[in-house]
């Protein structure tokens, strides 16, 4: 029998689990009944969520279009949270131009699969997982079938032995198609999103599409990263704008999110991506690595609450909190999210996915734009709702406030204690208007 590549073992398993149920079935030219199916379904679910427990912020990063530097954000965040003192996994999630490998000097690795497991390759402690450790050569072009491009995205998620991660840094595919969709859908909770773009004023049209597929998605911007910003000269060091600069900023404020920074064009991050070496690590002092790491540490307090120190792994003492709203009719959650009579507020310890303390308060009269403000006021990371229109979902993440929508009911602890556990059900937004 031929020797299997990695990749076939790994991308086509859950398709042989389908196959091989219908010949133990005695019954391999039937399809599956629709109860197979959804048992399936289940199951994958299940694993998913029993993965995703264990990783404790979840980021993307994005642009409008390739070739912006999304993949070199990527990297150069993850290796300096690791360097912090987290751990970290790195997920190549651009299946049709996987760069992050060459980016880390890893073109020749292959990836291990072990009990329908892919285990992430380990460089400098963070952990990465591309769809160019499965390819025969870098040259391969992969040509998807529709499901099957869905499927490798669920999987790299829910059969990597990602272990327990502080952060998981998803390199997401360009755009806001599908493929970005997904990711966001199958990570559930994204605790931010970082969107890549250049000076151009065009890219500010791809910032906009970025902004909106967060707002619709209630996933918060944590900000926006004008790369390619003039040119550091090599001999003196000195910045030039050479094309128009400030795009990313006016957009930023355009679109009410905050801006991180801007990165020159220096030829030493050209030159780090070929040789796979990490810019922010191998050309620390340079003045772009720096304005890099202030991005960095800017992303990181936004995400944490903590500043970036030398040793930024949280100790048992720091231990953070979180507050979670759930809006209230009669002491059950409230279908309608601006009309509701009370709030519940759940204090819950993150880590040990338990309730701390519940509060409840009356909400605030009826009035438009007022909601946001007052829940950043009382310092609620999360709203778990049952649903929740357009507008209040834009203006929350812009108060840094995530919203978790279709909610289907219950009391405020059953419902928090599902979202801990990974096991709350989510239905349609009802109320997108
Ligand atoms: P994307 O992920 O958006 O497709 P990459 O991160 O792969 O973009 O970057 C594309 C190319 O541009 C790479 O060769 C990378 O080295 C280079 N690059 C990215 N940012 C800069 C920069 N600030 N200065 C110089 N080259 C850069």
């Amino acid at each position: 029998m031929a020797e299997r590549s990695t990749q076939e073992t790994f991308i086509s398993s859950s398709e042989e689990e389908h196959e091989t149920k219908q010949t133990k079935d005695g019954n391999a030219s039937t399809h599956q009944t629709p109860n197979d199916r959804h048992q399936r379904q289940l199951e994958q679910e299940r694993k998913l969520q029993e993965r995703l427990k264990h990783i404790r912020y979840r980021l993307v990063v994005l642009s409008g279009k390739g070739g912006v530097g999304k993949s070199t954000v990527a990297v150069n965040l993850a290796v300096s949270l690791v360097l912090e003192g987290w751990k970290v996994g790195l997920l190549d999630a651009d299946i049709h131009g996987p760069s992050i490998p060459t980016m880390l000097g890893l073109e020749a690795t292959t990836g291990h699969v072990e009990g329908g497991e892919l285990y992430p390759v380990e460089v400098q402690g963070l952990k990465v997982v591309s769809l160019g450790f499965l390819l025969r050569s870098q040259q391969d072009a992969v040509i998807w079938r529709g499901p099957l491009k869905a499927g490798i995205l669920r999987q790299f998620l829910s059969d990597v032995a990602w272990g327990e991660l502080d952060f998981l840094i998803v390199d997401s595919p360009p755009g806001t198609g599908d493929e970005p969709l997904s990711i966001c859908q199958l990570l559930g909770k994204v605790d931010g999103a970082v969107i890549v773009t250049t000076p151009q004023k065009i890219a500010g049209i791809d910032v906009r599409k970025c902004v909106t597929f967060c707002r619709q998605l209630g996933v918060r911007v944590l900000g926006v990263i004008e790369n390619m910003s003039g040119f550091v000269c090599g001999h003196c060091g000195k910045i030039t704008p050479i094309f128009q600069t400030g795009g990313g900023l006016r957009i930023a404020t355009d679109m009410n999110v905050p801006f991180l920074g801007s990165i020159p064009i220096d030829p030493k991050i050209v030159e780090a991506c070929d040789t796979g070496e990490v810019f922010v690590t191998n050309y620390a002092s340079s003045e772009t690595a720096k304005k890099m790491h202030e991005i960095i540490a800017k992303i990181v307090s936004k995400v944490t609450g903590r500043p970036i120190t030398k040793t930024n792994s949280p100790s048992p003492e720091e231990k953070k909190t979180m507050k979670i709203a759930i809006p209230l009719a009669s002491g059950q959650l409230s279908p309608h999210f601006g009309h509701c009579e009370h709030f519940a507020l759940v204090d819950v310890d993150p880590e040990k996915r338990s309730i701390i303390k519940r509060e409840d308060v009356d909400a605030p009269p009826h009035q438009p734009g007022l909601l946001p403000p007052w829940l950043s006021q009382k310092k609620v990371d999360i709203i778990i709702a049952g649903g929740m229109g357009r507008r209040a979902l834009g203006l929350f993440a812009e108060h840094g406030i995530q919203v978790v929508v279709g909610a289907k009911g219950g009391t405020p602890e059953e419902i928090v204690e599902d979202y801990l556990n990974g096991k709350l059900e989510l239905g349609q937004n009802i109320c997108d208007h």
